[in-house]
């Protein structure tokens, strides 16, 4: 995919502000610190556009990023980070499921998960939330450039389990540092707009 423009759009918390139109969309989600704003900026060829690292207790938005003027990567703050009170987390969930639920432009959820470890229970609960509401996913296993690549295969069958994946949603092995797996992610994305 050639990269010809990206840009955020708007920082949402209410379905008021998402973008109007009719562009298709991706969300990626992720547990804080996995490596999700490095994966949105691989993707598009930009060093910051999407901020890394975002601390717990900020304002928790969706950003919507506009690209190539034809389609929305919007980032969902991350979850499982152990500091965050019980309000922040309700009203997490609160503007998660409102999204997910209602929005019609949404393709699919980008999952992106650590290849180096299980996913965790946060990881599953979001999985399964997804699966609840019949959202397609694709899950991005990242940081693959920290394993050894004579055991991706074993850490790529204990996500899928883990997991317990349904056999339509693909998984993806990524690397932000090589840029690994990005082709391979594009096209999937593709598929689906
Ligand atoms: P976010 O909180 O999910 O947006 O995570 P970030 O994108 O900020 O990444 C968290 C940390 O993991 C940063 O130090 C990144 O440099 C590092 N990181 C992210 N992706 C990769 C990857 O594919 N390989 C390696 N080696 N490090 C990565």
């Amino acid at each position: 995919m050639k990269i010809t423009a990206a840009e955020i759009t708007i920082s949402a918390v209410k379905p008021e502000q998402y973008p109007a139109g009719e562009l298709p969309e991706f969300a990626l989600a992720g547990r804080s610190n996995v490596g999700k704003s490095s994966f949105i900026n691989k993707m598009v060829n930009r060093k910051s556009l999407a901020r890394t690292s975002s601390k717990p207790g900020k304002t928790q938005t969706l950003n919507f990023y506009l690209i190539n003027e034809s389609f929305y990567f919007v980032d969902v703050p991350g979850y499982g980070f152990a500091k965050v009170s019980k309000q922040e987390r309700q009203a997490w969930g609160k503007m998660m499921e409102t999204y997910f639920t209602t929005r019609g432009q949404l393709r699919a959820v980008v999952l992106i998960v650590d290849l180096r470890h299980p996913p965790t229970k946060d990881d599953c609960m979001m999985y399964n939330f997804l699966k609840h509401y019949d959202i397609p996913t694709i899950v991005i296993a990242t940081k693959a450039d920290k394993v050894p690549k004579g055991k991706w295969q074993k850490h790529q069958k204990i996500v899928r389990e883990t997991l317990n994946m349904v056999a339509e949603d693909e998984l993806i092995l990524f690397s932000a540092e090589t840029g690994q797996g990005k082709d391979e992610a594009w096209s999937a994305l593709q598929r689906m707009m």
